[in-house]
């Protein structure tokens, strides 16, 4: 090769800062850049598989996978090669030049320049390729294409701002690469250092990977040793599998370093032959809510790794479960497309969406503090099945969780919960909804609860507006909105049902001239057995939506036209009363307007609503202020 076809190219801003954190990292983890580079080979031999899969002939005489690894201890060289789909020159740039693993980015948008902080990153992104610059000080990648007529190329780089490409001599195709290892890392040059990080981290690989031995005293012929001969661990008996076996296995797949809250292992048989080994995270991805991420669990067929996130083995509000399915009954070239709609892969889904639901039902009921942390994780991913999922609703039923006034702030009720504390009089389930714990807390709404120490749900998240939809009852029993008709507490009220009665007569002509003086504001005025200390509050209409979902729906950019509410008085409260008085003196007295229109921007602000005219509520209030003032 001459100089002359050699050359230098500049890599990408964002791979340049990477490499910089790479090359003065004080990780102290480093050995995890081998199981990058050999997840890179995996996945490169998972694609020539898939490759030849249609056209065998791709890959010639060298029909069978394999991964090596071996170190040169004199020249301090360890080298790794595969015969996957290698790169074009092409690819090269795009893939090793450039950030295209929207992980790698997300890890970079993160750096913050402080290295200790940076470096924490790592074990949670899993940056590949470029990790291996934490051990390297020259790193030499040789690969041909498989299929394609192009020569092979050799890239080099010392990490720093640029690499060369030239062409290469290469024929058989795969990837190769001589990681020249860093003077204080010569470690990863020992046998027994490779061989302990490969069982630790890449036991699971499906492909074997072998270790070509460095003869020394004891053995003086260099020898090929496979390190992943196991049958994967889905396939052993759960007996054989100890916890931290298990354990293991999780981190390897989801490379997270925090262990899994629970998992369930189902080696099926019968009419469809498959096994399932599927896993609860502790803690949510970054990415949980991003639309474009394909989470999923990774699909096997006859132990053949077939694809990662495979969306279809899972409803998306299950999308936090980690794990495998190893299925005995598809063929091996099953692409995306096929699996859409794929009988096979629809009932292993039912199945497995079953197990996961069960297992979190276990777990809400035998350790109940993991479930709560799992659902401040995961809760609002499990309430987006309520909308798909009618056919696992009595179980959703049983998993959702809500904060109320009986739970202290990030703590959750379920519904068995609820029943089981629910008053003998009490007939139905009571949820208030609103922005935030401390808004509804304080709403008048809650008032005639608290005095009859009744348990009120807080749906404080925008999501559970459309959860109640599909959960409008449980146990037999409703859900209803406190905020919402006519209230009746059955029994529960019964005295202050007939004092209601009473209060109507008083209150009518009163009521009209409110309704009158305050235009087409409201709906209806009319007396409530709601409300302790407040004078009055807004309610909505049975079938109207509440005022949350109003809230909701704008914050959103949706056009509502806002339904008229329903303001309820407190014929106890001393305001109530004194007005009433004004009115019944002189019905003509001009203030009267005033204070209708005071009343009703208070119980709007009361419940956490915006008022429509906040200067003219303000010069109302300053009005009766001087008024009390001037009188002393
Ligand atoms: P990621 O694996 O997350 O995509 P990496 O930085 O580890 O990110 O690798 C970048 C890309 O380089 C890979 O996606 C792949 O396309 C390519 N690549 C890396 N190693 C190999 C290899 N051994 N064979 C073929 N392609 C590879």
């Amino acid at each position: 090769m001459t100089a002359a076809t050699q050359e230098k190219m500049e890599f990408q801003a964002e791979v340049k800062q990477l490499l910089n954190l790479m090359i003065h990292s004080m990780y102290s983890n480093k050995e995890i850049f081998l199981r990058e580079l050999i997840s890179n080979s995996s996945d490169a031999i998972d694609k020539a598989r898939y490759e030849s899969l249609t056209r065998i002939e791709v890959l010639g005489e060298d029909k069978t996978f394999r991964i090596k690894v071996s170190a040169d201890k004199e020249g301090k060289i360890l080298r790794i090669s595969d015969n996957g789909v290698g790169m074009t020159r092409q690819e090269i740039i795009q893939n090793i030049g450039t950030i295209a693993s929207s992980g790698t980015k997300k890890f970079v948008e993160q750096l913050s320049g402080d290295q200790k902080k940076d470096m924490s990153l790592i074990g949670q992104f899993g940056v590949g390729f470029y990790s291996v610059f934490m051990v390297a000080d020259k790193v030499v990648l040789t690969t041909k294409r498989l299929g394609s007529d192009e020569p092979a190329m050799r890239w080099e780089s010392a990490g720093d701002g640029s690499y060369t490409l030239e062409e290469a001599e290469k024929q058989d195709r795969g990837t190769e690469l001589e990681i020249h290892i860093k003077e204080d890392e010569k470690e990863f040059l020992e046998d027994y250092r490779i061989r302990s990080i490969i069982r630790k981290y890449s036991e699971y690989i499906t492909h074997p990977i072998t270790l070509v031995t460095t003869p020394d005293a004891e053995n003086k012929e260099a020898k090929e040793e496979v390190l992943n001969d196991k049958p994967p661990i889905w396939r052993r008996s759960k007996s054989d599998i100890t916890k931290e076996q298990y354990e293991e296995f999780y981190k390897h797949l989801s490379y997270d370093e925090d262990t899994p809250l629970a998992w369930t292992h189902n080696q099926v048989e019968g009419a469809l032959e498959y096994t399932t080994l599927l896993y609860i995270p502790g803690k949510a991805p970054f990415d949980l809510y991003n639309p474009e991420k394909s989470n999923g669990l990774n699909l096997y067929v006859k132990r053949v790794f077939i694809m990662n996130d495979c969306k279809e083995l899972l409803p998306s509000y299950l999308r936090f479960a980690r794990g495998i399915v190893d299925s005995e009954d598809l063929p091996l070239n099953v692409s995306r497309e096929i699996l859409q709609k794929n009988a096979v892969i629809q009932k292993i889904n039912k199945a497995a969406t079953k197990k996961v639901l069960q297992l979190l039902e276990t777990m809400s009921k035998e350790e109940k503090d993991k479930y709560q942390k799992f659902w401040k994780e995961f809760g609002n991913v499990i309430k987006e099945g309520f909308h798909m999922n009618w056919e696992n609703l009595d179980e959703l039923k049983r998993l959702i969780r809500f904060e109320s006034n009986k739970t202290a702030a990030g703590e959750y009720v379920g519904l068995e919960e609820y029943v089981v504390r629910m008053k003998a009089e009490q007939k139905d389930i009571y949820y208030i909804s609103g922005e935030t714990r401390g808004a509804v807390e304080h709403s008048p709404h809650l008032e005639v609860f608290k005095s009859k120490d009744i348990e009120v749900l807080y749906l404080i998240d925008p999501i559970d507006e459309w959860v109640v939809q599909s959960l409008a009852d449980f146990d037999g029993k409703k859900l209803l909105n406190v905020a919402k008709g006519d209230l009746d507490l059955g029994e529960l009220t019964k005295e202050e049902k007939k004092s209601q009665k009473q209060a109507e007569g008083k209150y009518k002509k009163f009521m009209k001239d409110f309704e009158e003086k305050t235009g087409d504001l409201l709906k209806e005025v009319r007396v409530t057995t709601r409300l302790t200390e407040s004078p009055c509050c807004l309610v909505a209409d049975e079938t109207d939506m509440g005022a949350n979902m109003e809230r909701i729906l704008k914050m959103a950019n949706q056009k509502v036209t806002a339904s008229k509410r329903i303001l309820e008085i407190n014929p106890d409260h001393a305001i109530m009363q004194s007005l009433r008085k004004m009115y019944d003196a002189d019905p003509a007295n001009p203030k009267l307007k005033d204070w209708y229109g005071l009343l009703v921007d208070q119980a709007l602000l009361a419940e956490g609503s915006e008022i429509k005219d906040p200067a003219g509520y303000v010069s109302k209030v300053n009005g009766f202020l001087t008024d009390m003032l001037a009188k002393g």
